[in-house]
């Protein structure tokens, strides 16, 4: 998936999901390097009040937005509960915010995470960890959509999973087209959301049904 030449990519790929805070420190002196250089390139000067902080203060935030590539998000879906229901479970309006790959720049929205569990559930608050995990690195919606929905059906075991996630970019509403307001839907179904049309309706009227 990436395209990366081999030289260029980290020693540790993000494909061999390390343990939660192992590893992988953020490089902070090579992001303020570069930012410096951005500032200059543009013809700032970096060394006046004002942005001469700069380069530090995008350094740290780099290592907190992107502190999920360095984290396996598997770890949340591990402790699971012992259910007889097999209704369909559905985490509704997770906020969260992450950074598409091709500007760096934000883009922020909802997720809603459902799936039909084979007699193991998970706790309520571990959807919103793996959409945490997820998007704090650099994405495309598509793929942090694909991602969520294999994370639940293969770490859950469950018979379906879903996920839909509603986001604005910031890419498409500050800069090129300039279309505010506008929202990209995306969606990844498996198992019985995939096969069961009626399923699948359900969800939507779950997730889109009041609006
Ligand atoms: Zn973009």
């Amino acid at each position: 998936m990436s395209n990366i030449p081999p030289a260029e990519r980290p020693a540790r790929s993000r494909r061999e999901a390390p343990p939660e805070g192992a590893g992988f420190v953020v490089d902070q002196e090579r992001i303020r390097k570069a930012v410096r250089e951005i500032l200059l390139a543009v013809g700032e000067e970096p060394d006046r009040d004002g942005l001469e902080e700069t380069p530090d203060r995008v350094a740290r935030m780099y290592a907190e937005i992107f502190s999920g590539l360095h984290a396996d998000p598997r770890v949340h879906l591990k402790k699971t509960f012992a259910v007889r229901a097999d209704e369909m479970v559905l985490q509704k309006d997770i906020d969260f915010a992450s950074v598409c790959e091709h500007h760096l720049l934000p883009f922020m929205g909802k997720a809603h995470i459902a799936y039909l569990p084979e007699a193991r559930v998970v706790g309520l608050s571990k959807m919103a960890r793996i959409v945490e995990v997820v998007s704090h690195r650099p994405q495309v919606q598509e793929r942090m959509t694909e991602e969520l929905a294999d994370l639940v059906m293969n770490e859950l075991g469950a018979r379906g999973a879903a996920v839909i996630i509603e986001a604005t970019h910031t890419c498409m509403t500050i800069r090129g087209v300039r279309k505010p307001g506008s929202t990209c839907i995306t969606s990844a179904m498996r198992g019985t959301f995939q096969s069961n049309p009626a399923t699948r309706a359900e969800l939507l009227s779950l997730v889109f049904g009041h609006r």
